[in-house]
């Protein structure tokens, strides 16, 4: 460890190991993975149909790079804009990668600047996707910043219709915010954002870098609203594990990304795309995204079953936040780890409850009862 730069605050458990909902440490410790390495693992460890689709492209071909034509990148583009109102995708690396895209995009199709964006949000830590993001912590010291971004406080329709008139871009948000504290955006809110991007010629962003492919319960958590976003952005989920993002837009963009315009040369990747059409071929499934669901009411009762009534439980799907109480929740999570449970905080006060959404029903009731024990005694 003493050649890495120390910018995480790493747990000290090295998992070396994992089948879908559990891993191992290098001591042989098994543990439930309710992080799924941070919503990423969106079919589990090691799931037989990801290990055959790497195995399979690893013996054709790595990557060619985007001089070429991609048979693969657009059986994955059609497969993720299927029955929905988008049209075209671009492929990249990463979350924060696909908001550079995204913002890029809706600058350049509407040759106009300024972004507005919300508190407590988190895009990325690229110069742009961090001056959209709304929290000081990620932000301090590294100015300037890209100049241009108006932060909003989130879910608050005064201020927005305050600030939003035609000089505006587009509006950038998460349909549930996932680092700030499993916050999800209210009917009314994005009522509103609907008719102000209308009104005032508003492209609308809807970053689903954490909430997208199947993680709460809809391939997209924006359909879960009235909203139609101009342009989607997607990364950790998609990949099940392997590095990619991407964006997806409305027809109305496809001119801005003419050739030359923007590019990667990992972006859409062979290998990245291969995994990740395994990944949509399972999750964009009706049956699959109905069992999310099932698993997801179940988790709720039996966690609302289990803990204080002053606990609450926010989030859809299977992206839920706990608060405890109002309570700090660092100490708790080390417990859990302690206990076999992996969990993530949501900002100082929820924790995160992530599981694959391949869990299995023995698999909540185990992790609910360590919870439980952990949090309640
Ligand atoms: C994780 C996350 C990002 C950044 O993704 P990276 O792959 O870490 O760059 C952006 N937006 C949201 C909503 C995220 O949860």
């Amino acid at each position: 460890m003493g050649a890495l730069f120390q910018n995480y605050a790493r747990r000290p458990i090295a998992i070396d190991k994992g089948e879908g909902t559990v891993v191992f440490d290098t001591n042989g410790k098994r543990y439930l993975d309710f992080t799924s390495g941070i919503a990423v693992c969106s079919l589990g460890h090691a799931h037989p149909a990801i290990v055959k689709a790497i195995q399979d492209q690893s013996e054709k071909l790595w990557h060619i790079s985007n001089l070429f034509e991609s048979p693969g990148q657009e059986q994955l583009a059609a497969s993720l804009v299927k029955d929905t109102h988008l049209s075209y995708a671009f492929f990249c690396n990463s979350g924060a990668e696909a908001n550079e895209a995204a913002i890029k995009l809706a600058r350049k199709h509407t040759g106009k600047h300024r972004i507005i964006v919300f508190e407590q949000s988190f895009h990325g830590r690229t110069f742009g996707a961090m001056s959209a993001t709304g929290q000081d912590k990620v932000r301090n010291g590294f100015g300037p910043l890209v100049s241009e971004f108006i932060t909003l406080p989130f879910n608050d329709v005064e201020a927005l219709k305050a600030k939003a008139d035609d000089s505006i871009a587009a509006i950038m948000l998460e349909m549930i915010q996932g680092e700030g504290g499993v916050n999800a955006v209210s009917e009314e809110f994005a009522t509103a954002i609907k008719e102000i991007c209308e009104t005032n010629n508003i492209l609308l962003i809807v970053d689903e870098v954490q909430t997208g492919i199947g993680r709460t319960g809809t391939r997209f958590a924006y359909e879960q609203t009235v909203l139609k976003p101009n342009i989607v952005s997607i990364a950790k989920g998609l990949g099940g594990g392997f590095p990619i993002g991407g964006i997806l837009g409305t027809a109305e963009l496809f001119n801005t990304f003419n050739a030359g315009t923007h590019g990667t040369t990992f972006g859409g990747n062979p290998l990245g795309v291969a995994v990740a059409q395994t990944v949509i071929d399972h999750i964009f499934d009706e049956a699959f995204l109905q069992a999310v669901n099932e698993k997801s009411a179940y988790l709720v009762k039996k966690l609302q079953e289990s803990l204080p009534e002053n606990y609450t439980i926010q989030g859809k799907g299977l992206m839920l936040g706990v608060g405890c109480g109002g309570v700090e929740v660092a100490p708790f999570i080390t417990k859990l780890d302690e206990a076999g449970l992996l969990a993530v905080a949501a900002g100082p006060k929820v924790i995160r409850l992530l599981p694959p959404l391949t869990v299995s029903y023995e698999e909540i009731d185990e992790a609910v009862e360590i919870f439980k024990n952990v949090l309640v005694g």
